[in-house]
């Protein structure tokens, strides 16, 4: 691996318009009084300050993809044919300034959409065509629990380099071999002199998150719960199913299908999809299997801390990074419920009720 390098605040616009010759950079930007990732232009500067807010899965996973386009025609006789024709093609990119559990996130979705049984090529074009520059955090919210579920505020995990803020500048590290050739810019120096100083910016950040909770009976206590209507009931009590946790989730990756259809012409989409909601299982007989709120939050809390490990050698689909906690109009904590089940399931004071 190349050494690290470092790149000083000043070069900071350099370096991203010289990546952006080969791709669209997106960095987080204040807009409308909120951090977005977008594609930068002239005259961006990075919003780097923290925002719970902020994620980068829409870059890889649009929030509404065109897939393809179509157009119908009617030959004499009644005979009818469609013309499919590609839809938005995906432009080489790099998120810059990410945040390590931003940077994870990925990888949960790579289990499911190109590690598995399927292999959605929307996907995979758009996760082999970004490169990830992530900014370990300098310290944590209150809402942060990445160190729950084994990752932390300088997990490199998903990233293909690990910016650390020091003064004057960033160290960058490669992670990855994509990340070694990003460091091969005549605008950085080598950093032998700042690892130092990198090093404990990492531990210091580490050191300010609370002791983590252990959660490891998470998915079995779930499991164990499944029936417990009172539990869910109790613990959904106050949510208004907006889904507003499931948008902002960097790691929630359910989508839906629609057709725009003008007649002869139309195209599809795919756009996220939310579980919380009363439509996202509602069947077409009419039938809904997840019919009150409570059905949706243990289906929500129950992927992420119990299904999904069960098919994914124990890893959690959650990074811990808080969005959903911070963003709730109504303070739901997922941390909470998580260690509510736990700590029922151990007291043996889970008295089960069926529906
Ligand atoms: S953001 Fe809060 S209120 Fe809205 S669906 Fe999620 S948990 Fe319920
Ligand atoms: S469930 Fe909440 S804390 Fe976990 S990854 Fe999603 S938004 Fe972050």
């Amino acid at each position: 691996m190349t050494g690290a390098k470092f790149l000083s605040k000043e070069k900071l616009l350099d370096w991203l318009a010289e990546l952006g010759q080969t791709r669209r950079v997106f960095m987080p930007v204040e807009e409308g009084g909120k951090i977005v990732f977008r594609p930068c232009t002239n005259g961006d500067t990075p919003a780097l300050v923290r925002d719970a807010s902020a994620s980068p899965k829409g870059v890889v996973f649009p929030s509404s993809a065109e897939l393809f386009r179509y157009t119908k025609t009617k030959a004499r006789g009644g005979k009818s044919s469609m013309e499919l024709k590609p839809g938005t093609e995906f432009e080489p990119a790099l998120i810059f300034g990410t945040r390590p559990c931003g940077a994870r996130g990925f990888t949960i979705f790579d289990r499911v959409y190109t590690g598995g049984k399927f292999n959605d090529p929307y996907y995979r074009a758009a996760r082999e065509n970004t490169l990830i520059v992530t900014l370990a955090c300098e310290g944590p919210e209150n809402t942060c629990f990445c160190n729950w579920v084994g990752s932390g505020p300088d997990d490199p995990t998903g990233s293909d380099v690990l910016a650390t803020p020091v003064e004057g500048g960033f160290v960058l590290e490669s992670v990855s071999e994509r990340g070694e050739a990003l460091l091969e810019s005549p605008l950085l120096q080598p950093a032998e002199a700042r690892t130092a100083e990198a090093d404990s910016v990492k531990s210091r950040a580490r050191a300010e998150l609370p002791p983590a909770r252990d959660i490891s009976a998470a998915p079995q206590s779930i499991r164990a719960l499944f029936d417990n209507q009172k539990f869910w009931d109790e613990v959904s009590s106050k949510c208004l199913s907006c889904g507003a946790c499931t948008y902002l989730c960097p790691t929630c990756y359910c989508f839906t299908i629609t057709d725009e259809d003008h007649g002869d012409s139309g195209k599809r989409l795919r756009s996220w999809d939310n579980c919380m909601s009363y439509q996202f299982s509602l069947e077409a007989s009419g039938h809904n299997p997840r019919p009150t709120k409570a059905h949706r939050l243990r289906n929500r809390v129950g992927h992420k801390f119990s299904y999904y490990p069960q098919l994914h050698e124990g890893l959690l689909a959650c990074c811990g990074c808080g969005r959903c906690i911070r963003s709730c109009p109504v303070s739901m904590d997922i941390r909470e419920i998580v260690l509510d089940a736990i700590d029922r399931v151990q007291a043996k004071n889970c008295e089960v009720v069926h529906e």
